[in-house]
């Protein structure tokens, strides 16, 4: 189980920044981590074990 252990260290693949974590979202259960430069995001839902992963420049 190193699921949370990446959740903490996150990078993004673009910039290599640590992705931020917005805890607004806990009501609903899931953890969204976003590069700073808006290149990257990720969401992960515990309930259903998954990640979404958004890649910003390839909309
Ligand atoms: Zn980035």
């Amino acid at each position: 189980m190193n699921i949370f252990n990446s959740l903490f260290s996150e990078k993004c693949p673009k910039c290599n920044q640590v992705l931020l974590t917005d805890k607004s979202n806990a009501l609903l259960s899931h953890v969204v981590k976003s590069c700073p430069n808006g290149h990257y995001v990720k969401e992960f839902h515990p309930a259903i074990e998954t990640y979404i992963e958004h890649n910003g420049g390839n909309h």
